[in-house]
């Protein structure tokens, strides 16, 4: 018996890395001096930007000024130059309009500056206590006991989602935003931590998908080892970052262990390095990919609109196929399909009995109808040769499929919801970071005393992470 799984990564790669940066304290000089190297090496990120200067203080009750900082696109220099990051592939989001509360109207102009002229990105990621963050503060989750523990200690009121606060966004949040970071861990393969990003939570319903992020040092995530074992995990990096404090704010000089972690993940050629949203696509078009095996027969199908590239399908042992054309060709222990066209099903002929195993892995029964239940519709799949008429009513042809799901607000279907159980290690993760910040770093957990102007911020060089 031969088992195999999907990987998500697009042939020819092992593993993916991406980055967000965040632009908190940064200077145009810091920036440049990060982006002319990443550039330089084609490593692209997606880099989160402020539209404006802030016009409110950040948070209500206002948190320090010193969580206004950051250069803005309002300086004209910075603008050209996040245009010209555009032009080269970077993925420039918002990390809100500014580092202030934002009303409705700065965030909807925000949204439109970026759809002229620096690519609309579906990506965003909230700043800090800004009023206009959503599902934030005490409504980040529902479980027990950590629901009642933010609402005690949680003191600062976001609205982004309430219809008819001065800060509601949500609509549009929900007509142009597919995803929004929200967890933070250390582990250095995010999604080993969240297999299910991005997902959609119904609890919040303006919010069509969310991520999680690796809060460590890049040098920590770019070591050969963990490059190695990320590799092996066939896993991803999501990198929170601020990347600008690798670049001397006098001299403009780079941190050396960037540089070479830059160059070490860079040069790497089994390493999918691209843009949180185009990451995040690739894992969305994998969540509608589904196979069913049975004897020595394998089926593979995808469920989307969209036509997905270079599948691969890894086995413990080499394969022998019979695929009937030219679409699909074997490596070794590797199948891969070139394309699997939109909401299209293909049969493979394996030489050896095949088990799949992974989350979207279904076996057939001996009458070869199978019925698997969708986060929020249902997939009903005939393997037989002649019509199944199905308790729905009408019949499903053979060799083909039904299925239906609920759209998100941007169109696409919403096909991965997070577990209790995953959330809750989510949540212990992130406690564990914070945790060992204020033990072992001295962090304070009072927003007051950790952003005050005042003291240094050692917190915030990564290599205190
Ligand atoms: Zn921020």
């Amino acid at each position: 018996m031969t088992h195999a799984k999907v990987i998500w990564p697009p042939y020819p790669y092992e593993a993916g890395f991406c980055i967000t940066d965040d632009p908190d304290a940064s200077t145009f000089a810091q920036t440049r001096a990060v982006y002319d190297l990443l550039l330089l090496r084609s490593f692209v990120t997606t880099k989160a930007v402020w539209a404006f200067n802030p016009a409110e203080k950040c948070g209500i009750p206002a948190i320090p000024d010193s969580a206004l900082r950051g250069v803005t696109l309002d300086d004209d220099r910075y603008l050209s130059y996040c245009k010209e990051l555009y032009q080269q592939g970077v993925e420039l989001c918002l990390h809100g309009a500014s580092s202030g509360n934002n009303k409705r109207d700065r965030t909807r102009d925000a949204l439109e500056l970026f759809a002229a002229d620096l690519g609309a990105s579906d990506t965003y990621i909230c700043h800090s206590k800004n009023a206009e963050n959503i599902y934030w503060e005490d409504k980040i989750t529902s479980l027990f006991p950590f629901h009642a523990l933010l609402r005690r200690y949680s003191k600062h009121t976001c609205e982004g989602e309430l219809e008819g606060s001065a800060y509601y966004w949500g609509d549009l949040c929900h007509a142009r935003i597919n995803q929004i970071r929200l967890y933070r861990t250390r582990c250095r393969n995010t999604l080993k931590r969240n297999p299910s990003m991005p997902y959609h939570d119904p609890r919040k319903p303006l919010v069509n998908g969310w991520f999680s992020a690796t809060k460590r040092s890049m040098a920590d995530c770019a070591t050969e080892d963990a490059i190695n074992r990320l590799k092996q995990e066939y896993g991803l990096t999501v990198l929170y970052q601020y990347l600008h404090r690798y670049a001397d704010p006098g001299t403009g000089k780079l941190n050396e262990r960037f540089v070479q972690s830059v160059e070490r993940i860079s040069s790497d050629p089994k390493i999918f390095v691209r843009t949180v949203s185009s990451i995040m696509k690739r894992l969305r078009q994998m969540q509608a990919v589904y196979t069913i095996h049975q004897g020595k027969s394998l089926w593979i199908v995808n469920l989307s609109d969209e036509d997905t590239e270079h599948i691969q399908i890894v086995a413990d042992r080499p394969l022998d196929v019979e695929t009937g054309d030219n679409s699909m060709v074997t490596y070794g222990r590797l199948l891969v399909v070139k394309t699997l066209v939109k909401k299209s099903l293909k049969k493979v002929r394996v030489s050896d009995r095949i088990a799949l195993f992974g989350r979207n892995a279904l076996e057939a029964g001996r009458d070869k109808h199978v019925t698997c239940t969708l986060p929020f519709g249902k997939l009903q799949v005939n393997l037989s040769g002649n019509e199944w008429p199905v308790a729905e009513g009408g019949t499903i042809p053979p060799e083909s499929f039904r299925v239906t799901t609920r759209e998100s607000g941007t169109g696409i279907p919403l096909l991965s919801v997070l577990s209790d159980s995953e959330e809750r290690g989510l949540i212990m993760d992130q406690s564990v970071s914070i945790a060992r910040e204020v033990i072992f770093k001295g962090r304070s957990l009072n927003v007051d005393t950790y952003l005050d102007n005042s003291r240094a911020i050692p917190l915030e060089d990564h290599d205190n992470w």
